[in-house]
């Protein structure tokens, strides 16, 4: 299976090919573009529910941050309750709370209808506080989410080797493998009647009175409903003012001797440290995450990953990294992901975006927050997470302008690669960004000499990219598309690959 980076994460392998002869030429109820947790929960739901349903993914299910997740199923969010009832008020704090408790369930239900086996355990949770800033940190998270009726009890013990100064237990957290469960969700949403086609990017869509038309990579497709379940979704939207893109960072290490803490712990650090157990074949491994920042604000990620090991060095006994990656999510402004109708649309196309990292949870959520949308069943979380909340911003007119208007023309010969590359005096394995004659050219040698020169401007919305390069890869850091060093799409909203700088020769 391949992700959107270079790295291997510790549940890459489990990732199986969907693919089918699959006749698109047919009116589908609804078509559910993206392969991670939330387009595929989203697409077995409404496909039981009688929809006939088609799930379209650019690449292979898993491809997404779904496949470089860590999957804690935490009910106490990035998000706090104390400052939800701050922004939002007591009453939705309250409701967020139970998109926790009904998140699990429906995950709970769904491993127990299809038997999944997808090593869910339940566990408990430990959050813990280094110093005293940290420690009031706490003191305000549990009194909100005492506010809530969320139980967080003080502890002076916590199964984690790191000295703390204040510490509360959360009880009834869960965690899993995310890539058994899809595997399993995408197989019992074909054995509903469902159909599945990867390798299928979807570039733009049209919607008409009684159906949307997407234009797709691989021919047209007619829904009545479209769902972005893209993480962020694709083309340009008023959302990509509303998120802003982070990369974290996880490595899981084994440890000597047997001493592995079984629960789950994340410490208040500013970005925080998350932590748990998974065994993979046979092996107990002790996942590690954090060091998270703005996708593109940092060049030398492959530092991220020395940060995250020499901090978690520290504190156990660490045998070696036996797999490290990184992967992506998405904050939105105002701390609660957008769940429902797609800004701009006249109805008939939703989204789910913003999950901060919590999108076990959120998306797991969406798949019944969309349904009972399509399905017209009222839903007690739509007002909440109503896309609609957010303000319409001047400059989103210029921004679109300024997307259609975008021409390419970067044909160009032997000897102007020549240029760029010695521009940017390059060894073996690295990449910059090198301006010629007003324009600006993202450059990778790869080992063997051979270099790659693309137009370094994100045809999404004329940002500059940025090298990544622990995961090899151009990452825009405004909207978070990003690009291999072909400049082929890894990560949306673009619709559009990077351009390439063809030898004529
Ligand atoms: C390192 C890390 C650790 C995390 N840990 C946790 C955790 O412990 N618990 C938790 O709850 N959350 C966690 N999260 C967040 C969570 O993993 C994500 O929010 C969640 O996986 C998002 O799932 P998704 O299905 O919405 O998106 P994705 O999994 O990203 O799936 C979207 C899919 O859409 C496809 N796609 C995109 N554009 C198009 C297009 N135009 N046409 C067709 N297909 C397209 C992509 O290829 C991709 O496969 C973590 C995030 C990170 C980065």
């Amino acid at each position: 299976m391949n992700r959107d980076g270079a790295r291997k994460s510790i549940w890459q392998e489990e990732i199986k090919t969907f693919s089918a002869d699959v006749d698109i030429d047919q009116l589908f109820d609804v078509a559910v573009v993206g392969g991670g947790i939330t387009g595929i929960s989203t697409a077995l739901k409404l496909q039981l529910s009688g929809k006939k349903c088609i799930l379209l993914e650019a690449a292979n299910i898993g491809f997404g941050t779904t496949g470089g997740t860590t999957a804690h199923l935490n009910d106490f969010f990035d998000t706090t309750y104390a400052q939800a009832i701050k922004d939002f008020g007591l009453n939705n704090a309250k409701l967020l709370k139970f998109v926790g408790i009904e998140a699990n369930n429906i995950i709970k239900n769904n491993i127990r209808e299809f038997n999944i086996d997808c090593d869910y355990e339940k566990k408990t949770g430990y959050l813990f506080a280094l110093d005293e800033k940290q420690e009031k940190q706490l003191i305000d998270i549990v009194d909100g989410a005492a506010q809530v009726g969320h139980q967080m009890i003080y502890t002076n013990d916590i199964p984690f080797p790191v000295p703390f100064k204040k510490a509360a237990v959360i009880p009834d957290q869960a965690q899993f493998h995310p890539v058994k469960y899809i595997k399993a969700l995408a197989e019992a949403f074909l054995n509903a009647g469902g159909f599945i086609v990867e390798n299928c990017l979807c570039e733009s869509h049209e919607e008409q009175e009684e159906e949307v038309i997407l234009t797709t990579s691989k021919g047209i497709i007619k829904a009545k409903n479209v769902v972005y379940a893209t993480h962020i979704p694709p083309g340009v939207n008023i959302l990509h003012f509303m998120n802003a893109p982070y990369r974290s960072y996880a490595i899981a290490f084994s440890l000597n001797g047997d001493h592995y803490p079984k629960d789950l712990g994340y410490d208040l650090v500013d970005p925080y440290h998350y932590y748990r157990i998974q065994e993979i074949n046979g092996e107990n491994l002790l996942i590690a995450g954090g060091e998270d920042h703005k996708t593109g604000h940092t060049e030398d990620t492959g530092e991220c990953f020395s940060k995250l090991e020499n901090y978690v060095r520290e504190y156990f006994d660490v045998n070696a990294a036996v797999y490290s990656w990184s992967s992506q999510y998405y904050e939105p402004v105002d701390g609660l992901p957008y769940i429902g109708k797609l800004p701009g649309s006249n109805g008939k196309i939703f989204t789910a975006t913003g999950f901060r990292g919590n999108g076990m949870i959120f998306g797991t959520i969406s798949s019944q927050i969309i349904c009972d949308l399509i399905l017209n069943i009222p839903n007690k979380y739509e007002k909440l997470f109503d896309p609609a909340r957010i303000k319409p911003m001047a400059g989103a007119g210029t921004f679109v302008k300024e997307q259609a208007s975008v021409v390419f023309d970067f044909i160009k010969d032997k000897i102007f690669i020549e240029k760029i590359e010695s521009l940017a005096e390059l060894k073996d394995g690295q990449a910059k960004v090198v301006k010629h004659e007003g324009e600006s050219y993202a450059v990778y040698k790869e080992s063997g000499g051979k270099s790659h020169v693309l137009k370094s401007t994100c045809p999404h919305a004329l940002c500059e990219v940025r090298w990544n390069s622990a995961e090899i890869s151009w990452d825009c850091p405004c909207h978070g598309s990003r690009f291999n060093v072909n400049g082929k799409i890894l990560t949306g909203p673009t619709v559009k690959g990077l351009q390439r700088i063809e030898n004529k020769n």
